[in-house]
């Protein structure tokens, strides 16, 4: 027997209802159903970081990987936490942040959870992939996926703009429309389960980005916590996080929760997280409010893409986050949304997608009923770049009129707009 299988695994996937250990490529408790969640078990004292290794993979010893040599990477992590230079102190916030998920390889914080996710996957010699998606869990794994040489499937909505797909075409994958899938939710339902059942019949690896369904993955998203704790050189009071499944929410909320206990010391902060969504679409908020168990709502009539999820996967996982971090919920209308964009463009130089600007919008918010206090150390997930919905992009200089002027014009068109 060689050493290696005596020691105890440095991790583990178990069950977060019955405990049960979990087998590696398991995506829900063969026992009793539940999800599953990675449990490290680092001797104590071991060092949480690898500091030879770059962006998120400087916290290999603190990830789901054997060999992280072999991990697929673009660079990911490592994306600058920039303090606010007029928002905050226009509200009387003097230590308010932006974590620039927009920095990552494809635009999103969604590239940490497709490095994690497929590294891991190959490792254990899995060579494709399925995910549904027609967003940035979409274009992250297509671009980790190509980069891995494994092939992928994503299942799409029939709906789906052509333009949200562009860049996830770009990268190669096989794309295919679900009929029905977006407005019937019946086919909904189903979709989950027949994925499951094709990744297991075609050996691919469940990539959808939410706990429920790909625990290994998610783990990456947890490295935002690690790395907003580095830099601040303590823990944050409130983490704002824009959230339609609540897979975001929870990833951060455990690792920061997980850095506390086997992390460097790092100072004070309360490490809340505070879960941000469109008020036409939060049936996690919902939930808070009426202190009841999440349920899906009926319709969405938020407008805000990326956060519209009636019926969110780890809407519970999220709660819990909530309940255990002692945070809070504030939904905002999606005008705030927009207004806030705008703001973060105009005010602090900041070009990000509306679903990103739904934390800045729940930090106003606060703000205006004040809930935060002037040296609260704030930071919000900027969760994807502007150029992600072009859509949202096109509206923000709708009416801009650029005049063409000749060469000899200029002077006197600046004059007479001064006047
Ligand atoms: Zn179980």
């Amino acid at each position: 027997m060689t050493s290696a299988a005596t020691e105890p695994a440095r991790f583990t996937l178990r069950c977060t209802r019955c405990g049960a250990e979990a087998a590696p490529r398991a995506t829900a408790c063969a026992g009793c159903g539940a999800a599953l969640t990675v449990v490290h078990a680092l001797a104590p004292g071991a060092p949480v970081v690898d500091p030879a290794r770059a962006g998120l993979w400087r916290y290999a010893p603190f990830l789901p990987i054997i060999d992280a040599d072999a991990a697929i990477s673009l660079g990911e992590g490592a994306t600058p936490l920039v303090p606010s230079r007029s928002l905050g102190p226009a509200l009387g916030l003097r230590r308010l942040f932006f974590k620039m998920e927009s920095a990552n390889p494809t635009g999103s914080y969604k590239d940490r959870i497709a490095s994690v996710g497929l590294s891991r996957m190959r490792e254990l010699g899995v060579r494709g992939w399925a995910a549904t998606s027609s967003g940035n869990a979409g274009a992250a794994l297509a671009a980790y996926g190509a980069r891995a040489g494994m092939r992928g499937t994503l299942f799409t909505l029939e709906t789906a703009p052509r333009a949200k797909l562009t860049q996830i075409l770009a990268y190669g994958p096989r794309v295919l429309a679900i009929r029905g899938l977006g407005y019937d939710p019946e086919v909904e339902r189903r979709t989950f389960q027949t994925v499951r059942g094709l990744c297991e019949a075609n050996d691919w690896a469940m990539q959808i980005t939410a706990h429920v369904f790909n625990p290994v993955g998610m783990e990456g998203a947890r490295t935002i916590a690690f790395e907003v704790v580095e830099a601040l050189g303590r823990f944050p009071d409130q983490v704002y996080v824009p959230t339609g499944g609540g897979g975001l929410l929870s990833a951060i909320h455990k690792g920061l929760r997980e850095w506390r206990a086997a992390g460097p010391a790092a100072g004070p902060g309360a490490s809340r997280v505070v879960c941000v969504q469109a008020a036409g679409c939060d049936p996690i908020n919902q939930a808070w409010r009426e202190d009841r168990a999440l349920r899906s709502i009926p319709t969405c009539t938020s407008r805000i893409s990326g956060i519209q999820l009636t019926a969110p996967p780890d809407g519970d996982l999220a709660l819990a986050a909530l309940r255990d971090s002692g945070g809070w919920a504030t939904s905002v209308p999606d005008e705030a949304v927009w207004a806030a964009q705008r703001q973060l463009a105009q005010r602090e130089g900041i070009f990000c997608e509306p679903a990103s600007a739904a934390g800045v919008a729940g930090v106003l918010a606060d703000a205006a009923a004040g809930r935060l206090g002037a040296d609260d150390v704030i930071v919000c997930v900027i969760t994807g770049v502007g150029f992600k919905d072009a859509a949202a992009a096109t509206a923000l200089s709708e009416g801009v009129e650029i005049p063409v002027l000749g060469l000899d014009a200029l002077a006197g068109h600046l004059a007479a707009e001064k006047a």
